[in-house]
């Protein structure tokens, strides 16, 4: 078969793989990640490569016969992973499905780990995309995060990796983080934009149940040990975040992300428009839009539990549940609404449900007349004082 490139593809997968290890656990996350003596990076690959044989033998040969758009390499801290072993997860996802020129192939990458020659490596493994977690430029928030790098290592693992020739390169920045002010966040936020990452993910800082932030602050109620910024303040962030990025020419296209025209999240736009997309490894969720209004499944979240299972079956997967035609739209809702220049488009939802959203979300008159929602046509999109308050609007259009 010769090699497809995008304009003649017909129905596309994403693949994410995770890998759930980490040097230390920073006290504010709540992804499924460990901290482990031992790296079991052979044993872990090899049981992601053997269920992603398990998983197309049984879905049948449709889902083979797709083009791969996209393979995610996210955690933890995949880029603890040697080039070696990157390499082999790339090769492999890759020869499993129909080929495809354009594959999207993004790692997410640590400063700490990301020396000059690890990302020649990883760049000669094939992956073509960046995602690095910054989080701040200010060594005193990136303490206060439990980050182990410090802001010179930061700017350092991008200079790297421009070097190592990725040309596509995401960055993430916490915004409301322990001791940070309006100020020192634009600080960050300014050296960010001035290396001219090809994506910018800006993410809120909450307080997630089990965390160590969550129980020195909510269950101790010692808010001094974790001293957030004024919710005031958090907002004074988000617009001068909305008006340096807008103003240094990256697009607003979802509630988090910016992007310079043409460089979204290709697989991330697949989670946000309901595409297609297998998770492999510990803790990862699949979902395939049909047959039916959809299913979804999710794995074992222990990495161990998670290769025992493996090992002794070949799968590792602990629930999964069949949307019905409600949940699809409620689904097709949440996500639309997130996709800030596209919203919930009216002939896509109109061609799954029969109806347009208007019709199926009464509540949009009442919200557009109070400046959260817009209607374009058929389209329905939130304005950027209703992404605030996105979750109200969520809640009010779903009735
Ligand atoms: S490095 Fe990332 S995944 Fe690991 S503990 Fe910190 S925030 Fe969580």
């Amino acid at each position: 078969m010769g090699i497809l490139g995008k304009e003649k593809i017909g129905k596309t997968v994403g693949v994410y793989a995770h890998i759930p290890y980490c040097v230390s656990k920073c006290p504010y996350c709540d992804f499924k990640s460990v901290v482990s003596k031992e790296l079991p990076e052979k044993r872990y690959a090899g049981c992601v490569l053997t269920e992603l044989s398990s998983v197309l033998r049984k879905e049948g040969g449709e889902l083979a016969s797709r083009p791969l758009e996209s393979l995610y390499i996210g955690g933890g801290t995949p880029s603890l992973f040697s080039p070696q072993t990157i390499d082999l997860l790339v090769r492999s996802v890759r020869s499993s499905f129909a080929p495809f020129k354009d594959t999207e192939i993004t790692l997410e990458v640590n400063p700490d780990t990301a020396d000059p020659e690890r990302l020649r490596g990883y760049a000669g493994a094939g992956v073509n995309r960046l995602s690095i977690g910054f989080q701040s430029l200010i060594d005193s928030e990136l303490r206060a995060l439990g980050r182990t790098h410090s802001a010179d290592k930061a700017l350092r693992s991008f200079a790297a990796a421009r070097s190592a020739g990725f040309t596509n390169i995401g960055v993430d920045l916490i915004y409301g983080a322990p001791g940070q002010s309006v100020e020192s966040f634009t600080d960050s936020l300014q050296k960010v934009i001035d290396l001219r990452p090809e994506h910018i993910s800006l993410y809120n800082l909450t307080l997630e149940e089990g965390t160590p932030f969550h129980r020195s602050y909510v269950t101790e109620k010692d808010p001094a040990s974790v001293p957030l910024p004024p919710e005031e303040d958090e907002l004074r962030m988000y617009w001068k975040a909305t008006d340096l990025l807008g103003g240094a020419g990256y697009g607003h296209y979802e509630i988090s992300n910016w992007a310079l025209p043409g460089l979204r999240s290709v697989h991330n736009s697949r989670y946000w428009t309901g595409a297609d997309y297998i998770g492999l490894g510990s803790s990862a969720h699949s979902y395939l839009s049909a047959p039916g209004w959809g299913r979804r499944w999710w794995n074992e979240s222990g990495p161990l539990q998670y290769m025992r299972r493996i090992d002794e079956g070949g799968e590792a997967m602990t629930a999964s549940e069949t949307l019905t035609r409600e949940e699809a739209m409620t689904e097709a809702l949440l996500l639309g609404l997130r996709m800030l220049d596209k919203g919930i488009e009216g002939t896509r939802f109109k061609a799954r449900f029969g109806l347009y959203p208007k019709e199926a979300f009464r509540e949009w008159a009442a919200l557009e007349r109070e400046g959260h929602l817009v209607s374009r046509g058929e389209d329905l999109l939130l304005t950027p004082g209703g992404v605030l308050v996105s979750n109200e609007v969520f809640l009010r259009l779903r009735g």
